[in-house]
């Protein structure tokens, strides 16, 4: 029986341990806060936003929200982005994506302070990443990192593949993965032979967006798996990319969808707003 990598107790056990830093820097007169922006009203973005808002109030963070009707201009959000830039009571900035198709992602992206990017997006905190520097990292994987470690399961030396190649996770993953010292295998829709190449993963992350694709014959026997999909399958019901069913008696360890990769995610965003407190001075 595979154990089961819950992610529940762990980001709770994350935002505890958050709560107890907000309330050491609120002694010493500092106080932390999150601008969301959400635009339109995607009733996904506004459950991910509420989510968000609820991790702040719960850590004792404060939050700014700022919900922009479907219409906003490009240039109306731009103007927002650096207006927060310029106030020094907000040190993170988060605009929740997708946006509206009349608007340029990677132009809001790049028009973010990279000090008060906290979803890690910007390319100067890519950049970091990837020559090592301090800066803040992308959540979803950073999280991975975390449940990984958290859950007692060794990085140095392994062999990892990543399956998804994207600029929020697959890539980001891939770098933090080799930051630990594992050796790393990125593997995408381009990939010649994808079974051969995920068999040989200690560890296997899939991050494709593909309901239940991956099946036990795209896994080592014993290999840990991490499933970062979030679907819905065919009876509308949440499920990863990975067949749990199939794949959790051949692996030693897995990530179950929901509750598993998800809950990091905004744990490891409520980190990357304490964090901004260093990365600012
Ligand atoms: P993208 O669509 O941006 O990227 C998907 C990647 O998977 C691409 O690199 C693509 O390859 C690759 N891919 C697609 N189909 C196949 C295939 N059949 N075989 C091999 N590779 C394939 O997705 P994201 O990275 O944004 O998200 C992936 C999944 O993770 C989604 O289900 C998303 O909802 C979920 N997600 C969950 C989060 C969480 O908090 N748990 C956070 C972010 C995402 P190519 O580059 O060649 O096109």
């Amino acid at each position: 029986m595979a154990k089961i990598i819950d992610g529940k107790p762990i980001s709770l056990q994350i935002k505890d341990e958050l709560k107890e830093k907000a309330a050491a820097l609120k002694e010493q007169g500092i106080s932390v806060t999150l601008a969301v922006i959400q635009v339109g009203n995607n009733p996904a973005s506004t459950v991910y936003v509420n989510n968000k808002k609820k991790g702040c109030e719960y850590i004792g963070i404060g939050s700014l929200s700022y919900e922009l009707p479907e219409e906003t201009s490009e240039e109306e959000l731009l103007s927002l982005i650096r207006e927060l830039n310029e106030r020094k009571d907000v040190n993170g900035i988060l605009v929740q994506l997708p946006l509206p198709s009349h608007i340029d992602e990677d132009k809001v992206i790049k028009t973010i302070d990279p000090k008060k990017d906290v979803d890690g997006f910007h390319p100067q905190s890519v950049g970091a990443l990837c020559i090592g520097q301090p800066g803040f990292v992308s959540c979803t994987p950073a999280g991975i990192i975390q449940l990984l470690k958290r859950s007692g399961i060794e990085i140095a030396g392994k062999e990892c593949v990543i399956l998804g190649r994207s600029n929020i996770v697959g890539k980001p993953m891939a770098l933090l993965m080799l930051r630990e010292n594992a050796t790393v295998t990125v593997a995408h829709s381009r990939t010649k032979d994808i079974k051969e190449v995920t068999k040989r993963a200690d560890i296997l992350i899939v991050a494709i967006g593909k309901p239940k694709m991956i099946t036990r014959d795209y896994v080592k026997d014993g290999a840990v798996v991490i499933d970062v999909g979030i679907n819905r399958d065919e009876n509308n019901k949440l499920c990863g990319d990975v067949d749990f069913q199939d794949v959790e008696p051949v692996c030693s360890a897995i990530t179950p969808v929901p509750g598993g990769v998800g809950p990091m995610t905004i744990a490891m965003l409520l980190h990357n707003c304490m964090e901004s407190v260093n990365i600012q001075k």
